[in-house]
Order: structure tokens, then sequence, then C-alpha cells
């Protein structure tokens, strides 16, 4: 008997009929004898049709009541389950944030999970109920609920799998695993059996949405073994484990797209001890994450700042970027939000060269202009006009044969 914890995204119970085949594959689990507690997301689109609904009220509607509203999806969709499983003969219960003990701190639509009591899951697997617990939400030690970000119900699920010291966490979804890329831009892509946590890190940072990358540093952490699965065909899937030798021998695993990112540029900026300081410390203090940062070589003591910052907090940053620039005196604050980041990564670049030469000449011999870059010890990351975001993907997934990866 083991204890199991399975995670259904919003495509796998995007309608009743996914959610009886859901009810359908966790009973199949129990039955063969196994404890089952079940993460579920909100069913498809419905997060971002709460979103939308507060966006035709206010431009920047208030965070908390964000959480409150995007947290409605996720228990329909526990209620639901719960109320399938049930009519199949088998015994359920659901369990919305609160009542799992899932405490977070305060940051509003991207908490972080401080701890969980899980005593009430226990008490139902051992009971031989199957647990249905909401996944994306949690409570404020005040009692406030919050929401842990986009693609946060991984992160419940592995959290959960670590609190109850679970064998195993699946997270089910409609693909089949992680790919050297999105094989909806590249058709060859390959399907691997296994990826370490940095290198899944890195691309779950990079935009590949598969796993939320806070879900992975958990399971890092906690040494949760964790699959991505499909969860309307059997077989396939991917194992996200720690890194073993034979994993370094390939140079490159995967190419990730994202173009979330939107860029920000102060423009003649005094070049002189503080002033960075005095532009990031305020985006720090709105936990407004800050990625790849550039300053440029000063001209007679003036420099130019770019940086990237999410889509979603860009108005918010200008807000404060535009009021630190006026107290430096700079000229001018520019944004951008037709970018895309196209990176590369690989556990094996550790200890090889050429990577990056070899990357830029694959985009510059299809003309793409590279814009900003970043790296890693396993990573390389280049900010490009978004309009050629899929073309760069294709690109260095050929140049570095990724279709013949073997893993
Ligand atoms: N429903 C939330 C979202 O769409 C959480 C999740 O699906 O993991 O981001
Ligand atoms: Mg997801």
């Amino acid at each position: 008997m083991a204890l199991i914890v399975q995670k259904y995204g919003g495509t796998s119970v995007g309608d009743i009929e996914k959610i009886k085949n859901v009810a359908r594959r966790v009973i199949e689990t129990k039955r063969k004898g196994n404890q089952v507690a079940v993460v579920v997301s909100a069913m498809a689109g419905e997060t971002d049709r709460l979103i939308g609904l507060a966006h035709s009220i206010s431009d920047m509607p208030d965070e908390r009541e964000m959480d409150v509203l995007m947290s409605s999806g996720e228990r329909v969709s526990i209620a639901l389950l719960a109320i399938a499983i049930n009519s199949m003969g088998e015994k359920a219960i659901s369990f919305t944030g609160r009542q799992v003990g899932m405490v977070t701190d305060s940051v509003h639509m991207k908490a972080r999970i401080e701890r969980i009591n899980a005593e009430r899951i226990k008490a139902a697997l051992n009971k031989g109920y199957i647990a249905v617990v909401a996944g994306f939400q949690g409570i404020t030690p005040e009692g406030d609920v919050t929401t842990l970000g986009r693609g946060g119900s991984d992160t419940s699920a592995v959290a959960i799998a670590a609190a109850i010291k679970a064998d195993v966490c699946e997270i089910y979804t409609d693909v089949d695993g992680v790919y050297t890329a999105d094989p909806r831009i590249v058709p060859s892509a390959k399907r691997l059996g296994k990826i370490s946590h940095e290198e899944m890190l890195e691309l779950a940072s990079l935009g590949a949405k598969v796993l939320q990358i806070r879900s992975v540093e958990f399971a890092m952490k906690y040494n949760v073994p964790l699959y991505v699965k499909s969860s309307f065909k059997e077989g396939g899937g991917t194992l996200v484990t720690m890194e073993d030798e034979t994993m370094e021998q390939v140079l490159v695993t995967g190419v990730a797209l994202a173009k979330d990112d939107a860029k920000i540029s102060i423009r003649h900026v005094p070049d002189k001890p503080g002033i960075a300081a005095s532009i990031f410390k305020p985006l720090a203090e709105a936990s407004i994450v800050v990625d790849m940062i550039i300053q440029n070589v000063s001209k007679e003591g003036f420099t130019d700042i770019t940086f990237t910052v999410p889509k979603t907090d860009a108005k918010k940053a200008m807000e404060i970027v535009n009021e630190a620039a006026k107290s430096i005196e700079a000229e001018e604050v520019l944004t951008d939000e037709n970018i895309a980041k196209v990176s590369i990564v690989g556990a094996g670049m550790r200890n090889h060269s050429g990577v990056a030469s070899k990357m830029f000449q694959a985009l510059s011999a299809e003309g793409i202009n590279i814009q900003m870059i970043s790296t890693s010890e396993i990573k390389i990351s280049c900010i490009i006009d978004s309009k050629y975001g899929e073309l760069a993907v294709r690109t260095l997934h050929d140049a570095f044969e990724l279709e013949k990866v073997e893993r």
C-alpha cells in the first residue's frame, strides 16, 4: 500500500465528463490498495474568467479581494469531484485550503506556504476516504484567503505530499511529461524520461508551464518523488529527480519560451553609488520580482538601466519606477511589452564550453536580434522581439539537435 498524492490541472477537470474521468482514475488508484489525496485546480479557463470579471471593473483590483474571487474556482472543482467520486460508490471528502490548514504569508496573489497542518487529510485517509483538496489557495495566520500565484495547485500538491509524507506526488496534466520544447511549437520535441530538479527549476522559471516553480523547490527540499503524467493517456511521464552523472552527458535538454515579461528601461541615470538601490528597493518592497538587469557602460557620468518584470506587475512597476526616476533625476522611463525570452537549459552546460556562441550564431543566422542576455550555470536566456519567439525556439531545437536527446 502506498500513500499517493495526485494533482489534476484545469484541463483535466475542464467539464463534467472529465471530472468523472478523474473520479474513475482516483478510485482505480484507491482500489489498488492505496491511500489517495487528490489536489485539483479550477476548471479550465475559470481562473482567467474570474480575473477578467475583476478587470472589467478595475485596472488594478484590490489583491485581497482578487484572492477571495480566484479561490472560488477551486472550491467548485473539489465539490464536483467529491460528488462524482461519491456517486461512483467510493467515499470522498473535500477540503478547502483553510480546512487543511494551508497557512501562507500574506502576500496576496503570490503567497508562499509557511506550514500545513495535514491532520484532517490524514484522519480522512485513515478512515478510508479519498481526500479531495483545493489547490492554489491558503490562508494567512489572520485567516484571510490567499492564492499561490498562477499554476499554484502544483505547489499545493507537492506541499501536501511533503506534509503527509506521501510516497509519490503525481501531477496529471494535458501533456504526458516534460519535453525538450513545447510540442505545439516544435512537433519533433522529445519527452524526457527524467529531468533534474535544477533543470526543471530553470525550465519552469523560463516559461515551460508544466510545473509551477515553487512546486519543484518543495520537491527538491523535501525529497518528494515527483512525476508529471498525462491525465488522458496511460504510460509515459517524466520523473523530476536528483541529478546523476548520466544527465551531464547531454549539453542542452530543453528550449523554453516565455512571453510574460515586460522590459523597463531607465535612461540617462547618474552613475553613482546608491542609484540601483533606489530603483530596486521599492520594487522589492512591492514584492515585484525583477528578472534580468543590465546596466550600460557609463558615458560622461550617466548610464542606462534596463530590466524585466512580469507583465502582470508592469503597471505597478512603472508607477514605482517613475517615482524613483524623478528622485534620481533620470531622463525618461520606457517600457516594452513586446518581448520574449528564449532560453536553453542543460545540466551538461556546467562543464562544456561554446554553448553560448552556438546559441547566438543560430539566432543571428535567422536574423534575430538579441536585446538582453543572462546566464546561470545551466542556462542561457536571450530577450528578443516577441514576434520571433516561436522561430527562435525551433531554430535552437534544431541547432542543438534536441530531437535526438536520450534521457
Ligand atoms: N487555477 C489556478 C490557475 O489557473 C491554479 C492552477 O491551476 O494551478 O492558475
Ligand atoms: Mg498548471
